[in-house]
């Protein structure tokens, strides 16, 4: 039977009560998650995904660079000894701002009378909503609306959302990214993998390839130059099948990436690209459902 292999894709190790996109795993939930896999198949870094194994073959991946994945997933990892892969954003290393999606949820958090009118396109985003869910659902609309935006768009509609609803621009304390530091720490550390997410997390598709060569290979560059060692993989951003292109995968061979993933579901055969890897998203799960997961998924 051929080897079973699966990438799974964590973003925050946090007891964070405010997730409104779901990206927590609380530490106590990681560290069962991990031994539940350990159960059935082994742990390897994206290196050795493809080698031949008698086992199936699990990849722990964390997206974005937040800083708890120094603070609660790395003793983890160590405790038990797996290897983990981080895809850090580069240029969001050191920036108390956080990602504009964590600061969008804190802005909208707990308002249940929302009446915008945003610059978000060309005729603007009437958003006008009452009740329990209203800024659940606003958060949504904007979301979606945002993420394929350029950043300085998507920063003057949070500036304008945040004068509309009257409050100074929120700092995401709790989802804060890594410091260069953090990550030189966190690079040091023979079982951690520094892989690339862009400089800036902005969409790639429909970008031109000057562009995207900037932001696929500049984050390379970026992260290469602050660690002194080679950074050989890469997640495109968002991951899903809108928000990368065939000029996105080209790029990131060019830039001399040996693998990319994607957040389309499935498992890893060798006949893949391997620039188009795909993952399976790991939710707060307790062990039983995990389990459960890995065998709906025919990683276990
Ligand atoms: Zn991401």
């Amino acid at each position: 039977m051929a080897t079973r292999r699966t990438i799974l894709m964590y973003h925050r190790i946090a007891e964070d009560p405010f997730d409104p996109y779901s990206l927590c795993v609380s530490p106590a939930r990681f560290e069962a998650q991990v031994r539940a896999i350990l159960e059935s198949a082994d742990i390897v870094g994206l290196d050795r995904l493809r080698d031949r194994a008698s086992r199936p073959q699990v990849v722990i991946t964390l997206d974005d660079g937040y800083a708890d994945n120094l603070s609660a997933a790395l003793p983890i990892a160590e405790t038990i000894g797996v290897p983990i892969t981080i895809f850090v954003t580069s240029g969001l290393l050191d920036d108390k701002a956080g990602f504009w999606w964590d600061r969008l949820a804190l802005l909208l958090h707990a308002r249940d009378e929302i009446d915008l009118d945003l610059p978000v396109g060309e005729h603007g985003m009437r958003i006008l909503l009452q009740g329990e869910g209203s800024a659940a659902k606003t958060l949504v609309a904007l979301h979606s609306r945002l993420r394929g935006l350029p950043t300085s768009s998507i920063e003057a509609c949070l500036v304008e959302l945040a004068h509309q609803l009257g409050t100074p621009m929120p700092e995401p304390a709790r989802a804060r990214v890594m410091t260069s530091g953090e990550l030189r720490a966190m690079a040091s550390n023979p079982l951690v993998t520094i892989g690339a997410h862009t400089v800036s997390h902005e969409m790639l598709a429909g970008r031109p390839a000057i562009q995207q060569a900037e932001m696929i290979g500049g984050s390379k560059q970026a992260l290469e130059r602050l660690l002194g060692l080679p950074v050989e993989h890469f997640a495109y951003p968002f991951g899903d099948g809108d928000a990368f292109d065939t000029t996105s995968v080209d790029t990131a061979r060019e830039s001399g990436f040996r693998t990319a993933c994607t957040t389309q579901k499935g498992r890893v055969s060798l006949l893949n690209d391997r620039l188009r890897m795909p993952r399976q998203m790991v939710l707060d799960w307790d062990e039983d459902q995990l389990r459960e997961r890995l065998r709906a998924w025919r990683a276990s």
